[in-house]
């Protein structure tokens, strides 16, 4: 895997044709929908007559397509979105390219985000990028693959409850969910509007350090980003105080896994830092707690697609309730509609206090469980997943195994924590993923300590 470096000062056509090549010797993986070749050759041009540079001059890059980004449609893997092009792109991919990184594709995901395999696209499955019967993890599936199998040097993914550490950990590179709040949502279909964050795969810790920073800050668009506050390299190089998430540490996660986590533990030891076991006990309701309260903002947000405004509209039909009912049953995948059902569910007037209400009562203690222990600790560690990637198919007739490979990743995204899902090596040759976790906005730190650990192997 290339890091960005490789790639600066070199010719940007030839790194984009290059990539574009590797995009093509890979599609047996399902990577792209889409390849934006028109735009990023014309960019790579642009780019080689001087008429444009920055930190990123002629960095090819993948976006998962959920994001909105000129040349091509955004069809959020749904068929309701299948002919979607969009009038203008997303906050963060602009900010990218002010620095001259060249977006080549759109990478698959399980539609809408919903899922944690890549299984849930309406364009078939990823494959994993170690080992083609598994999964490549999800939902950003694509991104991830497009960055361990060195066809770019960095990625964008969503991440909601796991979608970017999870299958990072699957593929063994790095995976960032920053802040919530710190990079805008401006231009991304939304999932669950109060989790949704947006971050990037890369192969170095210190890469995903350069484009988390690049991404972040406010942005007039989003109401929700917060101040200007990042600054690349700012952690403290002073010990720290780190502390196991115990409850994640149980004979309930792969022995092999639990193996890797420890030797990546016991590096932390050795670069001087003061590790001890904590408790975090509201983290066995994480789950429930996600699937009550972004099942409810699934609904509220996919009720948007009605077939009239944009979007798939299906024909032949003749009342207008049929016309959303059709579109909407012929644009939706299972898991999608399994939300819409749910969300609504929990919300409606007879069983709103019973479920959603009680659910942000429980998020809320989450937040102060979390909030208690940075008192004491710097950083919080845990596996990033239960498993490695597991076999295509294996869970898909269950939605409640599946949920399950989110448990050690929702608590922190009900919680809005920056964490990253740092590759520990493999268990039966497949890649194991640890999770630092860090007080909002401390997202340097958690950069720091990586690469701390990548210097010392
Ligand atoms: N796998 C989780 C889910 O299905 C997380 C999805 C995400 O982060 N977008 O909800």
């Amino acid at each position: 895997m290339p890091s960005i470096s490789y790639y600066l000062g070199r010719s940007a056509r030839q790194n984009v044709e290059e990539a574009l090549e590797a995009a093509e010797k890979n599609s047996d993986h399902n990577i792209f929908l889409h390849l934006t070749k028109k735009r990023a050759l014309e960019r790579a041009d642009l780019i080689d007559s001087g008429q444009q540079g920055g930190k990123l001059a002629g960095v090819p890059f993948a976006v998962k397509d959920n994001y909105l980004v000129f040349d091509g449609p955004t069809t959020a893997a749904s068929k309701i979105l299948e002919n979607f092009e969009s009038p203008l792109q997303a906050t963060v991919v602009e900010r990218l390219e002010a620095e001259g990184a060249i977006c080549i594709g759109k990478t698959n995901l399980d539609s809408f985000a919903h899922g944690s395999s890549t299984e849930n696209s309406a364009y078939g499955v990823t494959k994993n990028a170690i080992d083609s019967t598994r999964v490549a993890g999800g939902s950003s599936g694509g991104s991830a693959v497009s960055v361990a199998l060195g066809i770019v040097p960095f990625a964008l993914g969503t991440d909601t409850g796991g979608s970017i550490r999870q299958p990072a950990s699957f593929n063994g590179v790095y995976g960032v969910k920053p802040t919530y709040g710190m990079a805008s949502r401006f231009g991304v279909v939304a999932m669950a509007s109060s989790t949704d964050v947006m971050g990037c795969f890369a192969s170095t810790a210190s890469d995903a350090e350069l484009i988390t920073s690049i991404m972040a800050g406010h942005d007039d668009k989003d109401a929700t980003t917060l101040p200007d506050y990042y600054k690349l390299g700012s952690a403290s190089q002073a010990p720290l105080k780190i502390g196991i998430i115990e409850d994640f540490m149980t004979d309930a996660t792969d022995a092999g896994v639990l193996t890797q986590v420890n030797s990546y533990i016991e590096k932390l030891r050795q670069n001087g830092h003061s590790v001890e076991s904590v408790s975090l006990p509201l983290a066995k309701y994480s789950l429930a707690v996600y699937y009550i309260v972004v099942p409810a903002e699934v609904a509220s947000n996919l009720a948007r697609y009605d077939g009239i405004r944009y979007g798939k509209r299906a024909s032949n039909v003749s009342t207008l309730d049929e016309l959303y009912g059709r579109s909407r049953d012929e644009g939706f995948v299972t898991e999608s509609k399994r939300r819409i059902l749910i969300g609504n569910y929990v919300l409606s007037s007879g069983y709103y206090d019973a479920y959603y209400q009680k659910a942000q009562q429980v998020r809320t203690l989450l937040i102060n469980e979390f909030d208690d222990l940075f008192h004491s600790y710097d950083v919080l560690v845990s596996p990033v997943t239960p498993t490695t990637a597991f076999k295509i198919g294996e869970n898909t007739d269950d939605p409640i195994k599946m949920y399950l490979s989110d448990v050690m990743t929702v608590g922190v995204s009900l919680a809005g924590l920056p964490a990253v899902s740092v590759p520990a090596g493999t268990s039966n040759g497949l890649p194991v993923g640890v999770q630092l976790i860090a007080q909002k906005r401390n997202e340097a730190t958690l950069f720091a300590l990586a690469q701390s650990v990548e210097a010392s192997q």
